[in-house]
């Protein structure tokens, strides 16, 4: 097995710094070789073996149809032969911005950027300019893209003054962030009460997807909600990965919670490169030409990128689609809570729309801190132990993972039975 990935990987390693463009896809959390794909088509992966996973990555969220969904890939080839980019705007991005108007409660007016990681970067700008403020709040173990103030992580639970989780982010630019721990009211409420008229924006992912899966209480973000409001700060809802994701009108939907402001990625661009961020008419006021707020793309609003967002946008409002998904995702988190049990495993699972975590612990974490206290150790062994059964899941206990529209209940089935098979050999040891 993954012979050709390793023989593509030492060459990678010559041209790319570890082999990869993305630092994750490195397989460094979970060891062994990375797996490169050939192709892909509805819930499957090809590797450059020929060997064929089940796929729960789904390209980190987009693929919510499946791989290479036959309208998106025929939407994509008859746009791209009218132009690939224009530099200027285009019909299809005015329905595009309709759409997510349309959809997402907090947006009344949106940008169209190139990625998640453009879209917080922008957002937060916008926020500091529209309030005249410097600090931001934002969340342990949540991940806003690779903006400079935004990668600052925090030692467990406490309140820190930003130190940069990267080299080459000078400490003052991340002097301005405020790490607090994710889902704790009182750290929040305690913030705000010192600092209430400085700070200019709170950003969360408002359910947490890159510390795995978390869902906050109800009444903690109502909190949130109440707390930005009272100070003047602008809300930020980060629905890059959880934005028609969890269902068509995002997190927000959900909690029934508004935002000032949405930034939003991955599903939206369909698999091509896409972000946006939107929110009140009054704050996006505030972005050039009509404000003071700078943002700019060469390739902002790509026709092809648009061409297969707005397709699956279309597709995914289709009655009963999330009602589905839904069912299979659970069905999936069900299926392996029940053969973890059968084998004797600590072992959780949650879910909401087509997105899901899975836990080597007794029962899913509500915090930074739980997730951290679950047996990582555990769940490589499972990861291998499932990648070498054909099932791909993402290489990292931190990461949550992605049912598709294309996933069949035997698919379901399959996945489950492989688990179950893993879960005994791991008891054997
Ligand atoms: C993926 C992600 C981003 C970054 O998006 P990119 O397109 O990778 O730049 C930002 N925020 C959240 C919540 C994400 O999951």
């Amino acid at each position: 097995m993954f012979e050709q990935s390793k023989v593509l990987f030492e060459k990678s390693l010559r041209v790319i710094p570890g082999g990869v463009n993305s630092p994750v896809r490195a397989f460094r959390s979970v060891g062994g070789t990375p797996v490169f794909f050939r192709k892909a088509n509805g819930a499957y992966l090809w590797d450059a073996d020929g060997t064929k996973y089940i796929d729960y990555v789904g390209s980190w969220g987009p693929a919510i149809l499946g791989h290479a969904h036959p309208e998106v890939v025929a939407a994509v080839q008859a746009k791209a032969v009218d132009g690939l980019s224009f530099g200027a705007p285009t019909e299809a991005e005015l329905l595009m911005a309709e759409r997510l108007c349309e959809l997402v409660p907090s947006i009344e007016q949106v940008r169209l950027v190139s990625s998640g990681t453009e879209a917080t970067m922008s957002a937060i700008r916008l926020a500091r300019g529209a309030t005249g403020r410097k600090k931001i709040i934002k969340f342990e173990g949540c991940y806003h893209g690779h903006a400079d103030a935004l990668l600052v992580k925090a030692g467990s639970g406490a309140l820190t003054f930003g130190n940069p989780s990267s080299a080459g982010v000078p400490p003052e630019v991340a002097a301005d962030t405020i790490v607090l721990g994710y889902n704790n009211l009182l750290e929040l409420e305690s913030t705000f009460t010192g600092l209430g008229s400085e700070i200019a924006c709170v950003i969360i992912e408002p359910i947490a997807g890159n510390m795995n899966f978390i869902v906050p209480d109800a009444a903690y973000m109502r909190a949130l909600r109440s707390l930005c409001s009272k100070h003047g700060a602008v809300l930020i809802f980060d629905e890059v990965m959880t934005g028609f994701r969890v269902g068509l009108h995002g997190v927000q939907g959900h909690f029934g919670i508004t935002p000032d402001l949405t930034t939003l990625g991955k599903v939206i661009g369909g698999g091509m490169p896409m972000g946006a961020f939107g929110g009140r008419r009054d704050l996006m006021a505030n972005m050039a030409p009509l404000g003071g707020v700078y943002q700019a793309g060469t390739l902002s609003g790509n026709p092809v990128s648009v061409a297969a967002g707005l397709k699956t946008l279309e597709l995914i409002a289709r009655p009963g689609f999330f009602e589905e998904l839904s069912a299979t995702t659970t069905q999936l988190c069900e299926g392996l809570t029940a053969v973890a049990r059968e084998e004797g495993q600590t072992f959780s699972a949650a879910s909401l729309g087509g997105m899901f975590g899975m836990f080597f612990s007794p029962s899913p974490p509500t915090s930074y801190a739980e997730v951290m206290a679950s047996d990582r150790e555990q769940f490589i062994r499972f990861f291998h132990g499932m990648l070498a059964r054909g099932v791909y899941l993402a290489p990292s206990a931190f990461e949550a993972g992605f049912v598709s529209k294309a996933h069949t209940a035997t698919d379901i089935a399959e996945t489950i039975a492989r688990a179950s098979e893993t879960f005994r050999s791991l008891a054997k040891g």
